[in-house]
């Protein structure tokens, strides 16, 4: 590529809101093969709401959202958000926990009024050597229906299956469509649930899923994919927790409207939050890749 062809290429890109912080990224694009893709915040809205309450036969829905909703106030994660904000809604006063764990990748714990609270993935549960019970067939039926599961253990016991949703974004259907049409592979990365993440993946068209990754695990998941991907490999993600894949990738890409850390570890910014920058990214590359043979 020609200095003045990158030039006009990135100059293109601007105007459309894709940054490119490195010029031989419009190069690695025109040669990638597959695009992987963070699923909270980057194809979803990043903003999960509470959709269920199941609990065990004796227990109110509302003494349950209570006992969780109080060990959430301390967590930064948008799942705490979503149960939080169910809590005001059906106006429950939230009693202070006095003392709270975040269990990074899995969940939280706390102590609320005197009971053990714990809240998190199928994993914590089987970490804590919890039983599921009946409610692992309630959780299954939720992450089929393309829903985060949230078990809950009172006081070492199972008590209720909690599940939050996360919509997708408006743009994500048709930028995976076109993602296709340029002949790429597209792959999701994500620290939910399998069968959410698959129920998702579905309804996107995705070609492959790697869920369940820990916080610490996409870049792994990455080089995994790198053994067999045909070309170079990018990323889009969002979160703190994505800038290390960001930065591992042949191309990172971040959503501008994502953390500054996921921002300053990529080798392409998007100004909107949405993938159509993404499809855009590639469509330039081409572009200019072709111009200059
Ligand atoms: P992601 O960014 O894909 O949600 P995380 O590693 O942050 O990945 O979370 C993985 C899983 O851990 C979540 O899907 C959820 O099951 C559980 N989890 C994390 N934080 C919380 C929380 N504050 N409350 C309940 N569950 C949580
Ligand atoms: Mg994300």
């Amino acid at each position: 590529a020609t200095p003045t062809s990158i030039m006009v290429g990135t100059g293109r890109a601007a105007e459309l809101g894709v940054l490119f912080r490195k010029g031989d990224a419009l190069q690695m694009l025109q040669e990638t093969g597959v695009v992987a893709l963070d699923k909270t915040g980057t194809l979803t809205a990043g903003h999960p709401e509470l959709t269920d309450i199941i609990v065990r036969d004796g227990l109110e829905e509302n003494d349950v959202l209570r006992m969780v909703a109080a060990v959430e106030q301390n967590s930064e994660h948008p799942i705490a958000k979503a149960i939080v904000q169910a809590a005001e809604e059906r106006d429950i006063s939230l009693p202070k926990p006095e003392s709270f764990n975040s269990l990074t990748g899995f969940g939280v714990s706390a102590v609320v009024q005197g009971r053990d609270v714990l809240v998190g993935a199928d994993r914590l549960m089987e970490r804590e050597n919890i039983s599921l019970e009946q409610l692992s067939v309630e959780g299954t039926v939720l992450a089929t229906r393309g829903k985060t599961p949230l078990y809950v253990a009172l006081d070492g016991e199972i008590a209720a299956v909690i599940a939050v949703a996360d919509p997708i974004k408006q743009t994500t259907p048709n930028a995976i469509k076109a993602l296709h049409a340029l002949g790429l592979k597209v792959v999701m990365i994500t620290g939910d649930n399998q069968k959410t993440a698959d129920a998702i993946a579905k309804e996107l068209g995705i070609d492959s899923v790697v869920a369940e990754v820990l916080p610490d695990g996409k870049v792994r998941a990455l080089e995994d994919l790198r053994k067999h991907a045909p070309g170079k490999l990018a990323f889009v993600g969002d979160g703190i927790n994505d800038a290390p894949a960001l930065a591992a990738a042949d191309v990172g890409i971040a959503i501008g409207t994502g953390t500054d850390v996921a921002i300053e570890a990529a080798d392409v910014v998007l100004m909107a939050g949405d993938l159509n920058g993404v499809v855009n990214a590639f469509h330039i590359s081409q572009q200019t890749m072709r111009n200059i043979r």
